[in-house]
């Protein structure tokens, strides 16, 4: 995926610094996992380094460049441990070739991604760079969480904020990329506005399969028996690294059943496909056990980060779940 979707004031801000020439030496993009931060580095790359006319031109040799990969003053920094963004990382990526002018371009362009995993150490060896940093350096570091940043690094660099996308835009393009109607209400609203999210998700079976497996419990609740209750658990067991997801899609249909109770009509509802059923549990459920249900799904929640024993929670979950559904 190479499209950017939203964030139009910040690719405006973007496109004036670089067609002004009013550009900092480093920038920090911060915003959730798969808002697109990484796309929108690399454009502004794009925009600094261009030598066309309507910038980023897409036809010159540094857009070919920059749009295959290869651009030899666009730097895109690696780490060499997963979870670490080490010392070793910073001074092999940036501080030991900051010092070489760029080969062609007027800037060279440094970015980092998942630059919170840089630890102190990382942190303060960029410092040196970013204190003093030659003429032609542009640093970029990405970050969803940039109070990880010493604020010496924080108060050096131009923040700049990467926004979710409304979860509507989201079932729309999907819509229009050809999911199906139900995967792709389900995807948008789990979303928290990230397309990168979304399409990992919507590629994923287990994703696919517990939401199966949820929908099948949150539509009757009360036809629960202790068997399908067992059975719904023995498939989620194997679903594990889904179990947030499943928690979300509760909390979502709960919400749609509150939205029902207040007289708010179907237009509101999250889950207008599933409609039926959650009228149905709107007129038989109060108040105080729709109340329960979203207590409930956080004491699994807790449970599970104590680490209590999964099965026991869960069955726990579905069996509060189905008294609060027969109006208990
Ligand atoms: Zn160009």
């Amino acid at each position: 995926m190479t499209e950017i979707y939203g964030n139009d004031s910040l690719l405006e801000s973007l496109r004036n610094a670089a067609c002004k020439g009013q550009v900092s030496h480093s920038y920090i993009l911060n915003g959730a996992d798969g808002t697109g931060k990484l796309l929108i580095a690399r454009y502004f790359a794009r925009l600094l380094q261009c030598t066309g006319e309507e910038k980023p031109c897409g036809h010159c040799l540094s857009c070919l460049q920059a749009l295959s990969g290869h651009h030899p003053d666009i730097i895109e920094v690696g780490h060499e441990k997963p979870n670490l963004f080490g010392v070793d990382d910073v001074r092999t990526g940036i501080n030991q070739t900051v010092q070489v002018r760029p080969y062609s371009s007027p800037y060279k362009v440094y970015i980092l991604d998942e630059a919170e995993k840089m630890n102190q150490q990382a942190q303060n060896a960029l410092l040196k760079t970013i204190e003093e940093p030659p003429d032609y350096v542009v640093i970029l570091l990405l970050t969803s969480n940039a109070e990880s940043f010493l604020e010496t690094i924080r108060s050096r660099c131009v923040r700049l904020d990467v926004r979710p996308l409304p979860e509507d835009f989201i079932e729309e393009l999907l819509l229009r990329r050809g999911a199906e109607k139900q995967d792709a209400v389900r995807a948008a609203r789990l979303s928290g506005g990230s397309l990168g999210k979304t399409f990992s998700m919507l590629e994923s079976e287990p994703f696919r399969k517990m939401s199966e497996l949820t929908f099948g419990i949150l539509r009757d609740p009360l036809k629960l028996t202790m068997k399908d209750i067992h059975a719904f658990l023995g498939e989620m067991e194997k679903l594990r690294e889904e179990t947030e997801n499943m928690f979300s899609l509760m909390e979502l249909w709960f919400r749609d059943v509150m939205v029902m109770k207040a007289g708010k009509g179907e237009a509101l509802l999250l889950f207008r496909e599933e409609q039926d059923h959650i009228r149905a549990q709107a007129a038989r459920m109060s108040y105080a056990g729709t109340n329960r249900v979203f207590d409930e799904i956080s004491h699994a929640r807790e449970c599970l980060n104590a680490n209590v024993n999964y099965e026991l929670t869960l069955e726990l979950l579905l069996i509060a779940v189905k008294e609060c559904a027969e109006g208990r």
